[in-house]
Parts: structure tokens; C-alpha cells; sequence
């Protein structure tokens, strides 16, 4: 058959068709009032997006800028931090803070894992200075219990800030970012938002504003205080990545929509989407006699274990030979561990139930046994079909 090009990605996610339309013919300048008002009207809804009251930024870099900023902005050389890591994306946080020459207590499990509470609760002394974490840590899968970590941030009653590496998290997990008392939480645009890379934010609170007025680390590009400046004037202090702009606002309005005209609604709808994407796909593979590699799966993405004997890299290649379909292999030391196929952002049922009966043929031609075709493509329908039944009995309760 014919092949499509798919991304099954945890970033970059495919791309929503409206946002390459508007981005297509942008040519805006961006010291102009229109570009202006675009960029006002993106940030505020940016907050609701995000689900906070605290100024959002919106930076020209990959994740790993905002990321590096949310170091340099708020630590001093000697500060104490804690970083929980459980993954490659863990390991970048602990080599951030380290680079900024902070005292770096880390907590690390092993991959695939997630955190005893307990075991933060004992390291969060009050002189700890910051925390950093993920919300899903897309090298594995897992889900971090944001919600619990925050609490025990807050009862210790230091000034201790959380910072939330939310970038596969957003759009696919419900935060209270100002109930909980997240300082930072940061997102990329090549994730739930469904554009091109190119485009960070960040939602910061007073906390950490405060901080920033006494952190001594160097920053120049990345300075925050900046960039909340020339952003209450719908300006970026240098030139912003404009066409990305555009695409965002497209995105962000197709998220109200998904929400019938109510960004907040449009949000949960997102993630509500890839929660049963995930579900689906979870049950597809356990019928498959696939393992998950997570005890803690997100919704961002799923993790399998390949079948014993075989490596990941060969289904890599051959959901990439035989449906053009690209899925992630393991990063680092977890290449030919792990496959991952994302939920995160513009995936529907077709994609979702398409990928698992792709895998089923993929798993036949790599292990060179028969699997018994329909078996995940039936479990993941089992799961949708139940979900539709789930929304009726909760709109026919609200009718009564
Ligand atoms: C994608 C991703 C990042 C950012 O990576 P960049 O390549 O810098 O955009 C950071 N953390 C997590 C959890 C991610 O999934």
C-alpha cells in the first residue's frame, strides 16, 4: 500500500493543518501594533492553556532553553537544589544545575520508576533552595505525582521552589499549577500544542519572581525579569520566532474550540484525548502479551518492552519500513529496550487503533511468530466503546 509519513513522537507531535496554514503566509513584523496585539492575546491565553494566574512566557528555543533559564534565573553558585530524576530527562536537569555550579542533592530511581514520596519528604531540608522535577518523563513513560511532590514543597514551609519540567506534561495532565503552589512549570511547542519546535513557555509565579532579584548565575538571553518586562508591552526583547507565533494562536484557538468556545473546557478535552488514547493503547499491547515499561504510565506516551530476545531498534525500523510510521526508540542506554508511541497532542481513534494494528504485523515479521490479528486493535475498541458509554450515563445524570 501507499505510505503516509506519521509522527508517533513525544515531540515533535504532528502537526495540527490550521496552525501550518497560519504560519505559512505569516509575515508580520513584530515591532508593529498588530504583531502586538497577536502576542498579548497568545500569552493570555497561554494562561489558560497552562491553568495559572501567574505570567506566562513564551521564549525562541527548544524546551531545554526555558529549561536552562529556570536554572540560571533562580539559583546562585553554592545554592542547594534537589533533583528528582528518573530518566534522561531527569539526568538533564541534574547536569543543568550542576553546569550553573549549584550543591545538587540528587534523588535518582531507576528507569521506568517513579518517587516514593517518603524519600523527598526526608531530603527536603529547609535549606534546599529549589526542587526539579518532571511531570512525565517522556525517556520512560512514567507519571511523577506532581500534586504530592508540591504538597510536601509547600508543608515544609520553606521558600523552597518547585520547578516542573511540564513539557510532555501539559496537555496531557490536569495541574493546578497555583493551588498546588508550582513556581515554574514549563512546556515546548512541538508537544501537546502541536506546532513545530522552535517555541518554550514557562508560567512563573511571585516566588520565584522574588528569587530571581537576589540569584547571582549569569544569564543574558534566557534573563526572565526581561522578558516580563517587554511581554507586558506585547513585545519580546528580541526578535521573536513570529511565524511560530501565528501557528500558536492557531492552535490555541483550535484547542477553544475542541472546548465549544471555552479554552479551560478545550484544554481538559486535550487531555482527556490522550488519557484514552493511552488507555486504548495500554490495552492493546497487554493483549498482545506486551509488557509496559512503566509501573507509572502518563498519558503523554506509552513505553513497551519489546517480546523477550528482540530489540526495540528492529521495530523502530520496521514500523518505519513498512507504514512510514515513525515511533521513538529508547534514548541513551535504553536504546533497544524501550519502544514509544505518543498520544500527546493531534492523534485521534484512527491513529490510535492504525498504530496497533501496524504493531501487530510489526511484531509478526520481527519475532517471526503469528499473533493473533485483532487482538490489540479489539481491546483498544473495547476500551473507546466503554468510554462512550461512560460520557452518556454522565450526560443523561445531568439531564435528570
Ligand atoms: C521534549 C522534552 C524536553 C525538551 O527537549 P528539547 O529537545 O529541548 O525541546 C524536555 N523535557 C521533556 C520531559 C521532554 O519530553
Amino acid at each position: 500500500m501507499l505510505l503516509k509519513n506519521r509522527l508517533f513522537t513525544p515531540g515533535p507531535t504532528p502537526l495540527l493543518p490550521a496552525a501550518q496554514t497560519a504560519m505559512a503566509s505569516f509575515t508580520m513584523h513584530h515591532r508593529t501594533a498588530d504583531f502586538r496585539a497577536l502576542y498579548t492575546r497568545v500569552l493570555a491565553d497561554m494562561k489558560e492553556f497552562i491553568g495559572t494566574n501567574n505570567d506566562v512566557l513564551v521564549l525562541a528555543c527548544s524546551g531545554t532553553g526555558v529549561m536552562e533559564g529556570s536554572v540560571s534565573n533562580l539559583t546562585s553558585p553554592g545554592d542547594k537544589v534537589l533533583v528528582l530524576t528518573a530518566g534522561k530527562f531527569g539526568e538533564r536537569w541534574r547536569d543543568l544545575t550542576k553546569a550553573f555550579g549549584c550543591n545538587v542533592e540528587v534523588i535518582s530511581v531507576p528507569y521506568g520508576e517513579t518517587f516514593s514520596l517518603d524519600l523527598i519528604r526526608q531530603k527536603l531540608s529547609p535549606d534546599v533552595r529549589a526542587v526539579y522535577v518532571q511531570a512525565t518523563e517522556s525517556s520512560t513513560g512514567a507519571r511523577h505525582d506532581i500534586k504530592g511532590i508540591a504538597r510536601l514543597v509547600r508543608d515544609s514551609g520553606s521558600d523552597t521552589l518547585l520547578v516542573v519540567d511540564a513539557i510532555t506534561g501539559l496537555g496531557t495532565t490536569h495541574f493546578d499549577v497555583d493551588g498546588w503552589g508550582i513556581d515554574v512549570i514549563i512546556g515546548g511547542s512541538q508537544k501537546a500544542l502541536m506546532i513545530p519546535p522552535g517555541l518554550a513557555y514557562c508560567a512563573i509565579g511571585e516566588r520565584a519572581w522574588k528569587r530571581m532579584e537576589t540569584a547571582k548565575n549569569p544569564r543574558y538571553y534566557f534573563d526572565f525579569r526581561k522578558e516580563r518586562k517587554a511581554a507586558a508591552k506585547g513585545e519580546s526583547s528580541y526578535t521573536p520566532a513570529t511565524s511560530l507565533f501565528a501557528a500558536l494562536g492557531a492552535a490555541l484557538d483550535f484547542i477553544r474550540q475542541m472546548g465549544e468556545g471555552d479554552l479551560v473546557a478545550g484544554r481538559k478535552a486535550l487531555i482527556d484525548n490522550a488519557e484514552l488514547a493511552a488507555e486504548m493503547t495500554r490495552a492493546g499491547v497487554k493483549a498482545l502479551g506486551l509488557k509496559l515499561f512503566t509501573s507509572a504510565p502518563g498519558a503523554a506516551l506509552t513505553a513497551i518492552d519489546p517480546p523477550a530476545g528482540v530489540d526495540s531498534s528492529a521495530i523502530v525500523k520496521a514500523f518505519r519500513e513498512s507504514f512510514s510510521a515513525v515511533v521513538a526508540n529508547g534514548q541513551g542506554d535504553m536504546k533497544g529496550k524501550l519502544f514509544r508511541i505518543a498520544h500527546i497532542g493531534y492523534y485521534d481513534y484512527l491513529d490510535t487503533v492504525g498504530i496497533l494494528a501496524a504493531l501487530e504485523h510489526v511484531l509478526t515479521s520481527v519475532t517471526g511468530k503469528s499473533v493473533q490479528y485483532g487482538a490489540s486493535v479489539r481491546a483498544a475498541q473495547e476500551v473507546f466503546a466503554r468510554s462512550l458509554s461512560e460520557n452518556v450515563t454522565v450526560e443523561a445524570g445531568a439531564a435528570r
